[in-house]
């Protein structure tokens, strides 16, 4: 089958009928939701478009099965493929812990700039929360995705590099830390963080979204953090000073304005307790890489854990969709897990080649298969009365959910 490549220009997607979009199938339990998830993607475009517009896909290789097939494990032809297409999605992909390959993911999104992590986090009617109101959360977190702790720049205790690392601080800049320390570096850039800050912002405009707030530790880490803020203010300042207004503007609480995006900035640790005790206050998160990482997986969890959550990572004409959680190998080939992640990555991914009508199909199809009760192990152990079923069973529920309309 053959389809027609996603082009890019003047800041837009154009976008065929017949898109060849690449696929990375994962490792563990990343084929068992992939073949769950791609039936469902084609069952919804088919559902909305008729047979007008349908995904060619394309498979490339990453993680285990492009070792096992090249002897690599991210091969430079699925990097050109991604850059090629411009949109592609994958499984979950294995990272060794401390030594061996570099984790692929960071690498992927390091070598194709997807600055920005993007995490929607909202509540479908059904699934089980530990929340009393967990409906009252709907955000959306940019997270950037490059630098930080991210960058990889780290040195182990006692290696020659920590040690001179560590007596160049001393001696130039009076530094002092533990003799054989370990030394990790932070480095935070205005380009990385503006950028990002911008895209939060575009996204709360587009999206008639009422506020951005800035989430950092800048109280503790005054030139990374505290500057990532600043620089936050700044770009909505000078890209956007029609549509945001700063929360001191406004004053404090207070709900938005009705025209105008309100940016807000909230110190790391008190925004975790603000997503437990106020969340409607909050629509779009704007975060440094650490930050969102933690923070992402706590929102996730307010609204029914990581197998429900969906993320992206996007640059400027370029964006990898994926599956939050990992590669769960104690039920790799056991077609057990939910598939809900990736395929509400493929929502977020048909969202952005303006699909919209076939992702609001797909969300339709994943709330009548958890209102009937038809769901994967994970959430049958939280939901009395519920029917268990296998990740294929799951997809074949939302298909039929999908073409019920
Ligand atoms: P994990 O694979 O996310 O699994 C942890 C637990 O989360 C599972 O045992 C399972 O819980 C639950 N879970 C994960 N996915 C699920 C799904 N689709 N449906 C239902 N439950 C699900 O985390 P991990 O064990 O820490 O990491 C394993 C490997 O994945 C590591 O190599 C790690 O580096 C990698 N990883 C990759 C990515 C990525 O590719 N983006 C992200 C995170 C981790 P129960 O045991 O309670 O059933």
């Amino acid at each position: 089958m053959t389809g027609n490549r996603i082009t890019w220009q003047d800041g837009q997607y154009g976008v065929p009928n017949d898109p060849v979009i690449p696929f990375i199938e994962g490792d563990g339990i990343g084929p068992d939701i992939w073949r769950a998830a791609q039936r469902v993607f084609d069952a919804a475009v088919k559902h909305a478009f008729g047979g007008e517009r349908r995904i060619v896909w394309t498979e490339i290789l990453a993680g285990e099965k492009a070792h096992r097939e090249t002897g690599e494990w991210l091969p430079e032809a699925t990097l050109e493929a991604i850059r090629n297409y411009r949109i592609a999605i994958k499984g979950p992909l294995t990272t060794p812990v401390g030594g061996g390959i570099r984790s692929l993911n960071v690498t992927l999104r390091q070598v194709l700039d997807l600055y920005a992590c993007v995490r929607p986090v909202r509540y479908l009617a059904g699934v089980p929360s530990p929340m009393r109101h967990p409906e009252k959360l709907d955000v959306i977190i940019f997270r950037e995705n490059i630098e930080d702790v991210y960058a990889g720049i780290e040195y182990a205790a006692g290696s020659p590099e920590a040690t001179k690392l560590r007596e160049f601080l001393g001696d130039s800049f009076g530094a002092r830390m533990a003799e054989g320390s370990a030394i990790g570096i932070k480095p935070m850039s205005a380009v990385n963080s503006k950028r990002l800050a911008a895209k939060a912002v575009q996204h709360a405009i587009d999206r008639n979204r009422s506020s951005v707030t800035l989430v950092h530790k800048g109280n503790i880490m005054k030139f990374t953090e505290g500057a990532f803020r600043d620089w936050g203010y700044e770009v909505a300042r000078e890209r956007f000073p029609d549509q945001t207004i700063p929360e001191s503007e406004v004053g404090k609480g207070e709900a938005r304005d009705g025209k105008r995006v309100i940016i807000k900035d909230r110190i790391a640790d008190s925004m975790f307790q603000q997503v437990l005790l106020r969340p409607s206050e909050y629509a779009v998160l704007a975060t440094p890489n650490l930050n969102g990482d933690y923070l992402s997986d706590a929102c996730a969890a307010q609204v029914g854990g990581l197998g429900m959550a969906p993320g992206g990572n996007i640059g400027d004409g370029v964006a990898l969709f994926e599956a939050t959680h990992g590669t769960a190998p104690k039920y790799a080939g056991q077609d057990k897990v939910n598939p809900s992640s990736l395929i509400l990555s493929g929502t977020m991914m048909l969202e952005e080649i303006g699909w919209q009508e076939a992702a609001a199909a797909i969300v339709r199809g994943i709330e009548g298969a958890i209102a009937a009760g038809t769901v994967t192990y994970d959430l049958a152990r939280q939901m009395p009365n519920a029917t268990e079923v296998p990740s294929s069973g799951f997809a074949d529920a939302v298909i039929a959910h999908i073409e019920r309309g």
